[in-house]
């Protein structure tokens, strides 16, 4: 503790002590004066940045338009050689060019009537921040605040949209856009989901100083019961070095399938996505293909490519009998010229399940599947498309992973589904750091 600390509490206490003896001196005039300084209460020390915000005149303002570090301390009385000494020796640390309009700032003053400028700290971002203290001697140092994970749980029952229900019991939107499009963005429609599904999700949020809420960090695991049908995810870490984490069910199997290579097992492709295609028949006219052919026999089963929901099947003109499936908001994929047709408009298909059979209806010359790959709304060549795909959890991983779940499993599997009422999270304190 600096002379000058020192000095402000001693006269601080000094003028509490004169008020209390004065007091005192009245009631009681025997109180032994040793004592008076237990009864003294102390003003609640407030800490933050690692300082008793007690001990000084507290400054917040933001970076303007037009502030530097020397702007800023000469407004607060600080003159230039001493302005230019500070930002000399904090040079190493942090360079005071790097102030962003907008960010905050504080700057510790004296408790006496100059108020003088002793520290001055920027915050960057939520967690860092940047001590430029000149007490004393000049040093500077970049530190964190203290960061706090929170374990929840949140349970649910389809009623309307993923996001409404969460909205309502007053979670994060990042939350949903964790499930939909990071973890369940191969396995299960959003924006498809039914009435009378459920969900639980363990996952966890952060705080930042105790106070701050900086949104959902992690979703450590979820369950989703769509269509009867149960879709696990948890989380597990596959590369310690790397630091890669990646989802995988109850089985180990990967969530982030990407889409199968082909429609047709043992086809070949007879006809390449290509704007260019010019066809002989209609004079070299420009016609441009955008699908892909795979030929192959009268009657082999076309698969469905990604897991969806079907929602067109029907026979029309040069089509001939097609299927038309949604995998996820951007993806939808179109088979051709089948000779029959094995789904209906709504019904769930998995990746690999069998939508209908090679055939000659429409506008074709041979029998194959004309395979139309939708992105966006806009046909794209699936055989270019850089798709989201995730490498199958190693065999060594296995047992590893199947142990590590087993009581995240239990957790999930005992959470009761609550209707959807916001006052059923429960909260474990997980890690803090101080
Ligand atoms: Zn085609």
């Amino acid at each position: 503790m600096d002379k000058a600390r020192n000095r402000r509490m001693g006269s601080k206490y000094l003028v509490i002590l004169l008020v209390l003896l004065s007091v005192i001196g009245c009631k009681q005039k025997e109180q032994p004066v040793e004592e008076e300084v237990a009864v003294i209460e102390k003003p609640a020390d407030i800490y933050e940045f690692g300082f008793n915000l007690s001990d000084f005149v507290v400054k917040r303002d933001t970076v303007r338009k037009g502030d530097s570090f020397g702007l800023i301390l000469e407004r607060n009385k600080i003159g230039y050689p001493r302005i230019f000494s500070i930002a000399e020796k904090a040079r190493d640390t942090f360079d005071i060019r790097r102030l962003q309009i907008g960010k905050p700032y504080t700057l510790l003053c004296s408790k006496d009537s100059l108020e003088t400028p002793r520290c001055f700290i920027y915050q960057p971002n939520q967690e860092e921040f940047v001590v430029i203290n000149f007490q004393d001697s000049i040093h500077a140092y970049t530190s964190r605040k203290p960061i706090k994970y929170v374990e929840k749980t949140v349970t649910g029952i389809v009623t309307s949209s993923i996001s409404e229900i969460l909205d309502k019991k007053g979670i994060s939107p990042i939350l949903t856009n964790m499930l939909a499009e990071q973890i369940y963005a191969w396995t299960i429609d959003f924006t498809r989901l039914q009435k009378g599904d459920s969900f639980k999700v363990i996952y966890t949020d952060k705080y930042i100083d105790d106070t701050i809420y900086a949104g959902v960090h992690k979703v450590k695991a979820a369950f989703f019961n769509h269509k009867n049908t149960p879709y696990y995810a948890f989380r597990y870490r596959t590369d310690s070095i790397k630091n890669i984490y990646e989802y995988y069910n109850e089985a180990a199997k990967d969530l982030r399938r990407a889409f199968l290579k082909a429609p047709v097992q043992f086809s070949r492709i007879s006809s390449r996505y290509n704007l260019n295609r010019r066809i002989a028949y209609y004079g070299f006219a420009l016609r441009p293909h955008k699908g892909t052919d795979f030929a192959a026999p009268i009657g082999t089963p076309i698969l469905a490519t990604a897991n969806g929901t079907v929602t067109e099947s029907r026979y029309k003109g040069g089509n001939g009998n097609y299927v038309k499936i949604r995998h996820n908001s951007t993806y939808e994929t179109q088979y051709l010229h089948m000779q029959k047709r094995k789904v209906k408009v709504g019904q769930h298909v998995k990746q690999g399940d069998v939508i209908g059979w090679i055939g000659m209806t429409g506008n074709t010359g041979g029998p194959h599947v004309c395979y139309r790959f939708w992105k966006n709304g806009k046909q794209v060549d699936p055989l270019r498309e850089k798709l989201s795909q995730s490498e199958p959890i190693a065999e060594s991983l296995k047992d590893d992973y199947l142990e590590f779940i087993k009581p995240i499993k239990e957790k999930l599997d005992s959470l009761p589904i609550l209707e959807n009422s916001n006052d059923e999270q429960n909260e474990t304190l997980i890690s803090q750091n101080k």
